[in-house]
């Protein structure tokens, strides 16, 4: 079923129930026919003997005509209505007298002729216009603390149908490929995705608490273990993050789990899925299988586990041009083991002013660099600026044939730890990107990224931290050296990217109970801890767990992506701010003291 036609069938279901018409089912056609439609003023103009609305109801708008000499009684009512009204109006269609057709309009050739008019409710004075124009004004808070109003808007409108109709897609494809829809608790214990939980207190279990979930994963496990073999569910998650960026406390996952299934299965299964949505909603045709990259290779090109590859400006090596070279800067990083990389960025001379650059030599250092070298290319392979003194004239050939460089580019440089020089390109290489409008709109770049390491050092800890989460199996040709050499272990865990985003992940899962137990010896959790937090797993794991793997996808920001907005609250109806504040209820709020007693709890004096 095409878009369209998922929408033309949900409005005449609709339209049957409700007795009435939408404003975008009438057309040319109905021409004399009588109707009746209902919704919101949008716009409403006083011509002396003509009254003139715009009527807005889910589908869209019409424009209705109130005229003195046909419909004195409903002339007089429709006097009194203002913006945002809520009407009933019984009119007859006709014709837009030619020079009056509003092309923009689905409904512009014509317009509905009242008979007569009943004001269903009135509406204060608006803290902002509805207009989509309007928009770029209003201040966010404003539009969360009067959502509704902004839900009403056109724009919002649509992304909420959209993320039905999506949601919808998903779950026709996966109910016939024989998946179950099954719910998992949100009072439970915390699952480990390397968040903050949020605590609930219990009432009848004074002192303890449930965490909600980060997200359903070890349910999914269970049910695994339980038989179901094909579970699905698009639910919600809880993570109680610092709100960098973009982020919401609780996001809707697409959460997807399998039994006796290998990786590749979980690949291509998840591709015929997003491929299906894609044909059906955007009409867009995917090529499949997605290319799949190796975790390394994607460090080493792009500097980023999430690569966006709609544009080039890729990182390359360039140690092998400074061995020798006499600029000890880059001589010594490769003596001591590092590397020397760099990225050109296509005219770039003419691109970046003096404080341009300083400004990018600042943006590096926010992300480890200890500066950021650059040299602009001339004309015959000259050098000019930056550390050009410092490299010599075969350097200079080198340079230019390894970085494809011409005239009036600009090339920039890190020499240091393999894994600081590629952090600080990548994150260069997208802000470059970003800066100077080199990422084609319009494109679509799906990519998997595969053979993650199991495990990372984490500075902060202090210790040995899954890259992905402790239920993920590592490779079978890498149990060896679990032990004796755990960073070099690699995982069965993959990321779906899309446009430089993550959005998804997932693994194939240990499935037996002596290799779960030895890497949470690894991860330094004691057996007494293990038991405390995960018990109920490993003895799941202990009666029959099936080999069985899954998947989850962050749905708001896909959506975000399909629609082509900036943050996701703009796909969510009820979004949080940045700080976790909701402006329509104002949550979170304090509590009567009587209630947190209840609880066993009492608030620490600030
Ligand atoms: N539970 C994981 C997550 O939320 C996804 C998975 O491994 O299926 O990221």
């Amino acid at each position: 079923m095409s878009k369209m036609e998922s929408e033309r069938l949900f409005v005449k279901t609709l339209t049957k129930t409700l007795k009435r018409t939408l404003c975008e089912e009438i057309n040319e056609n109905d021409k004399g026919l009588e109707f009746n439609l209902k919704g919101w003023v949008m716009h409403y103009r006083d011509h002396g003997s003509l009254i003139f609305i715009d009527l807005r109801d889910y589908s869209g708008t019409i424009q209705i005509v109130f005229d003195e000499t046909i419909s004195p009684q409903s002339f007089k009512t429709a006097k009194k209505i203002r913006n945002e009204f809520v009407v009933s109006v019984l009119g007859v269609v006709r014709i837009r007298p030619s020079g009056t057709e509003n092309p923009h309009l689905k409904t512009g050739k014509i317009e509905i002729e009242a008979r007569s008019v009943e004001l269903l409710n009135d509406c204060e004075t608006l803290p902002f216009q509805i207009e989509e124009e309007k928009e770029a004004g209003v201040n966010e808070l404003m539009r969360l603390k009067y959502r509704y109003l902004d839900l009403r808007r056109k724009k919002l409108k649509e992304n909420i149908i959209f993320r039905s109709n999506f949601t919808f897609s998903i779950r026709n494809f996966l109910q016939k490929k024989g998946f179950f829809d099954i719910e998992t608790p949100f009072l439970t214990k915390s699952t480990p995705e390397g968040s903050r939980d949020f605590l609930v207190p219990s009432r009848l279990n004074i002192g303890s608490f449930y965490a909600l979930p980060q997200s359903p994963q070890l349910f999914k496990q269970i049910l695994m273990v339980s038989g179901f073999e094909r579970y699905y569910q698009i639910v919600r998650c809880f993570r109680d993050e610092d709100l960098r960026a973009d982020r919401q406390p609780e996001f809707t996952q697409l959460d997807m789990e399998m039994s006796f299934v290998n990786k590749d299965d979980i690949l291509s299964l998840t591709e015929e899925l997003l491929s299906g949505v894609f044909g059906e909603l955007l009409n867009i045709k995917l090529n499949l299988p997605f290319p799949r990259l190796n975790y390394d290779d994607a460090m080493d090109t792009y500097g980023s586990d999430k690569p966006d590859t709609r544009f080039e400006m890729t990182l390359k090596k360039l140690s092998h041009i400074f061995v020798n070279s006499s600029f000890n800067l880059f001589k010594d990083t490769i003596t001591g083991g590092g590397e020397v990389k760099g990225i050109c960025l296509k005219t770039g001379s003419n691109l970046l002013s003096r404080k341009d650059i300083d400004e990018l030599v600042s943006f590096a250092k926010e992300f480890g660099a200890k500066g950021l070298a650059w040299t602009k290319v001339g004309e015959n392979k000259t050098f000019d600026g930056g550390i050009s003194k410092f490299i010599s004239i075969g350097e200079r050939s080198n340079l230019i044939n390894e970085l494809n460089a011409e005239n009036g580019d600009m090339i920039f440089y890190q020499a240091d730890l393999k894994r600081i020089a590629n952090a600080v390109l990548g994150k260069l290489r997208v802000h470059l990107a970003k800066k100077f409008n080199l990422i084609p709109k319009s494109k679509f770049n799906f990519l998997w990224v595969v053979n993650f390491p199991l495990f990372e050092y984490s500075e902060e800890e202090k210790k040995i931290v899954s890259v992905h989460h402790p239920f993920t199996s590592p490779k079978l040709s890498d149990i060896d050296i679990l032990i004796s050499d755990p960073l070099k272990a690699r995982s069965e865990s993959y990321d779906f990217v899309l446009n430089g985003e993550e959005i998804g992940g997932g693994s194939i899962r240990i499935h037996k109970k002596e290799l779960q137990e030895q890497i949470f010896k690894i991860l330094k959790i004691t057996p007494e801890n293990a038991r405390l937090k995960f018990g109920f797993l490993l003895d799941a794991l202990s009666f029959g767990a099936p080999p069985h793997g899954g998947i989850a996808f962050g749905i708001d920001r896909i959506l975000m992506l399909l629609r082509n907005e900036n943050s996701i609250r703009d796909v969510i109806a009820f979004p949080k701010t940045q700080k976790a504040y909701c402006p329509l209820t104002d949550t979170p709020s304090k509590i009567e003291s009587m209630q947190l007693r209840e609880v066993g709890i009492s608030l620490l004096k600030k």
